[in-house]
This record gives C-alpha cells, structure tokens and sequence, in this order.
C-alpha cells in the first residue's frame, strides 16, 4: 500500500502538522529531514492545520522552536479558511469571536471588525476565550440573526497529557440552545484544499496531502481528489483503516520514509 517513487515525483505537498511533524512539543522523527529534502528538490509545500489558535507567524517561531526553519508563508490554518471564506460571503462585514489571537488576527486582516452587538457572524475557535459568558452572548447573537460559523468539525485535540475537546464540541451547546447548525470550514471542508492549491500554485494531479486522521487529512484528500498519504504517526493505527469507508492511496509509518 504504498510506492514512495510516486509519492517523491509530486511536485506539491500538502502536510498536516499535529500526528505528522510534531505531537505537541515533541519533532517526530525525520521531520527535519522532510523539510530538508522539500527545500533541495525544490518541491512546493504547505503545513495545513485545522487548529486555529496560532497565526503563522507563531507556528514557523513554534517550529524553529524544535529545530525546524520554515517561514511563514508556508503555513495555511483553518483561522486564515475561515477569514478568506467569510470575505467572500461577506466583504468587510462584522463578527463576534470566541477564539484566540490567530483567529482575531486573520479576521481583521481579511477586512472584518469585532462587534459583540449585531454582527453579521458568530466565528468559533478552540481557546481559553471560552466560558459560559461567551456561550451566552453567542447565543442571543445566533438567535438575533447573526449566522454561526465554526473553524473546524475536531470534536476534541490531543495535548501532551491527554485530550481537550476542540472545536467542534465547543460550538454543540450553542447548536442546542439556538437550534441553528453551524457551518464549518477547516478540514475536511474541501474549501480548505482548494485554499491550499491555490497557495501552492499547483494542479491536484501534482499534489499529494500528508495526514494522520483518517476522517480530516484522508477524506479532504479523498474529496478534493488529490493523492492521500497516511501515516501512522499520529492517532490512525493499521486496524483502523478498514473501519472507513474510504482508504488512503499510500500508508506510511510516518514521514521520515519519504526522503530517499
Ligand atoms: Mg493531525
């Protein structure tokens, strides 16, 4: 189930970071070679996170952290899918935020202003911004018409001493008190890969996506048909695969086989 030459003739990379490059703070291995091997055969190569917390700038000073030098423009966050989706629905409309700086910060820079009065939006992120104040507020705001848009479906994340509930846990109370559903934008939204290839300057058929997670990175693949990578790195074992009903083009231990 796998055939590296294939996977090395791409001339595009699509690579999830959380199960993939890092797990929290700790580089898996062959990452730095990954990196070093993208750069010397000149491949083209975007991170795509469905966390929305940290702007790109954060994540290339959180990877040179590690060990690893990349600069910002090769990051794409759901924040940056979200900012870029909405401006389109809605130029230099308003939003009312539950999220973290990254997520703020991508807002203003996509045109939209803050409003916890009227807005046009109710945008949600994962964060310490969360707490029943905010659901409140976020409700009478859904409830008065302001549409609700989530960052990313992740029903909950990994974090070194456990898990946390993400994302898309975080907005089921206000969908319960408001009986709205919200609309989600990261992964396995196929917006987020057309974002992606569109940053790339590449075609799908060049392409390839990395991932760990069966039913975000594969699935985004496996939609937007562009050949799926899957390494067992992160949360996905071998038992798990058949239990989808789709499956990955190429299985990999994880991506310290890529470089040759
Ligand atoms: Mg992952």
């Amino acid at each position: 189930m796998k055939d590296l030459n294939c996977i090395r003739s791409k001339k595009a990379f699509i690579i999830d970071m959380d199960g993939v490059i890092y797990h929290g703070n700790k580089l898996l291995s062959g990452s730095l070679e990954l990196v070093g091997w993208l750069e010397k055969n000149e491949k083209s190569y975007l991170f795509l996170t469905n966390s929305a917390e940290r702007s790109p700038l954060e994540l290339s000073q959180k990877l040179e952290r590690l060990g690893i030098t990349v600069t910002a423009d090769h990051f794409y966050t759901s924040a940056l899918a979200t900012a870029a989706f909405l401006s389109t629905q809605r130029p230099d409309g308003s939003v009312y935020v539950i999220g973290e700086p990254g997520l703020i910060q991508a807002l203003y820079d996509a045109g939209f202003t803050m409003n916890n009065v009227k807005p046009d939006y109710v945008v949600v992120g994962e964060g310490r911004g969360y707490n029943l104040e905010a659901l409140e507020r976020a409700v009478k705001l859904v409830l008065g018409g302001a549409r609700l848009i989530g960052t990313n479906p992740d029903l909950s994340g990994p974090v070194e001493d456990g898990i946390v509930p993400a994302c898309g846990s975080l907005v089921m109370p206000i969908e319960a008190a408001t009986g709205r559903k919200a609309y989600f934008v990261g992964k396995p939204n196929p917006l987020m890969m057309r974002h992606g290839l569109r940053r790339l300057g590449a075609s799908r058929e060049d392409t390839v996506i990395i991932g760990d997670r069966m039913d975000t990175d594969i699935v985004a693949g496996v939609e937007s048909e562009i050949e799926t990578v899957l390494v067992l790195s992160g949360v996905t074992t071998l038992q798990d695969i058949p239990l989808f009903p789709y499956c990955p083009k190429h299985v990999l231990e994880g991506v310290f086989e890529i470089p040759a």
